[in-house]
């Protein structure tokens, strides 16, 4: 029988990707996601990927009876948890939105699980929980702080699994720290979907590309970096997708080992993943300019931009460092910085206005 996992935040980017890896390698998959910032379309775009329906329910992670009724109708494996709010400016006008939705919809989110026995958990963290680095790449153990309510409510969520995480020994709780997610689905069919004009850079940079926005603004050329631009590490989505499966899977094993040693008691020492933190990026940076040439090279399609100031909040430069994920997942990234703009530019001009087209 499948392992069954609960994919909250389906519908949207990331977890829309994950969906198809999760197939793929197997497993079942129930999404749960409100709609807040995605829609059904890329619900019946991944359904036509995998070739066969989706089971998905509309809800919300704060309604905990529509949750005990999911968790009452499926026996799941696992969690993996994408629902969240993750717009930073929109984070400091309306703090309390973000902490309710993602801390105490998280909150919710575990007292369900608790309360059905399951206990093992994959969560959607970010690089933005590190703050300002003082050291490059930035590895697990660096130090924690965040300047914005999106990040603060990333940081408290992380607490949270930690305290879980010593309270009780059975919880299983992996904390992926994303760095920057960019690319799409190389069908074309699936990609990122901004509701308003993009905050980020790769969807900035694609919809100047498909000529719905005239130049990008490049926050900041006085930075200690290669060219004067920002540095990140940009990672594609797909890659990411699979760092979700290698995640459960190296879940999987710890928890069937821990039947096994449960099972034969005085074996071998029963031992709980407890709160494991992984980066996922690809260990490199990459500036913004770097960035905008390889998309221009890539795709032909010449990126207007001019300099202006800096972005209140921004840093310099961020990268992580992905050996943890290498010796304990086994996972690491393989598509370039050239593939992340040639699969953008296919999902951005075969869908210049996103979902909203049903093309
Ligand atoms: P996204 O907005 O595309 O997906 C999040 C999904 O969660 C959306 O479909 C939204 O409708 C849903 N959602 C939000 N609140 C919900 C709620 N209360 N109940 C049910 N569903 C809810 O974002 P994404 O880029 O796919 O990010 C997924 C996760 O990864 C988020 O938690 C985000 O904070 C985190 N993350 C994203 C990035 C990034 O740059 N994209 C980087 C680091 C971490
Ligand atoms: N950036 C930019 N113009 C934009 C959006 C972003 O110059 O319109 C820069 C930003 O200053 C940062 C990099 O691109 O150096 C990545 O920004 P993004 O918002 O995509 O990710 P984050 O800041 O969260 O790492």
């Amino acid at each position: 029988m499948k392992n069954k996992i609960l994919v909250t935040g389906g519908a949207g980017y990331i977890g829309s990707h994950t969906c198809i890896a999760l197939h793929e390698a197997g497993y079942g998959i129930v999404v749960y996601d409100n709609l807040s910032n995605s829609s059904r379309e890329a619900i019946n775009r991944v359904s036509m990927l995998i070739g066969q329906p989706i089971d998905f329910i509309e809800g919300d992670i704060r309604d905990a009876e529509l949750l005990k009724k999911v968790f009452n109708a499926h026996h799941f494996y696992g969690v993996i948890h994408f629902a969240g709010l993750k717009a930073v400016g929109e984070s400091v006008s309306k703090p309390l939105m973000y902490y309710n939705n993602n801390v105490n919809g998280t909150i919710t989110l575990l007292e369900v699980m608790d309360e059905h026995n399951i206990k093992n958990l994959i969560f959607s963290s970010s690089a933005t929980v590190y703050g300002d680095p003082e050291i490059l790449p930035i590895d697990e153990k660096s130090p924690r702080s965040c300047t914005n309510p999106y990040g603060q409510s990333k940081l408290a969520v992380e607490y949270i699994l930690e305290d879980i995480a010593v309270s009780d020994e059975n919880w299983n709780l992996i904390c992926l720290r994303y760095f920057n997610p960019v690319g799409a689905h190389p069908s074309g069919r699936i990609g990122e979907d901004p509701n308003d004009i993009p905050n980020n850079l790769m969807p900035y940079i694609s919809q100047v590309a498909v000529g719905k926005l005239e130049k990008l603004s490049i926050f900041g050329h006085d930075y200690p970096t290669v060219d004067g631009t920002g540095v990140r590490d940009f990672i594609h989505v797909t890659d990411l997708a699979q760092g979700h499966v290698a995640a459960l899977n190296y879940l999987k094993q710890q928890t069937d080992l821990q039947k096994f040693s449960s099972d034969r008691t005085n074996a071998i020492q029963k031992k709980s993943v407890g709160f494991l933190p992984i980066n996922l990026g690809t260990g490199k940076g990459t500036s913004v300019l770097e960035l905008v040439n390889t998309f221009s090279k890539e795709t032909g399609k010449k990126i207007a931009y001019q300099f202006i100031d800096r972005r209140a909040g921004d840093i310099a430069s961020c990268y992580g460092s992905a050996d943890k994920a290498k010796t304990l997942l086994g996972w690491h990234a393989e598509l370039s910085i050239a593939d992340m703009c040639r699969d953008t530019w296919r999902w951005q001009s075969m869908n210049p206005d996103g979902y909203n087209a049903k093309n």
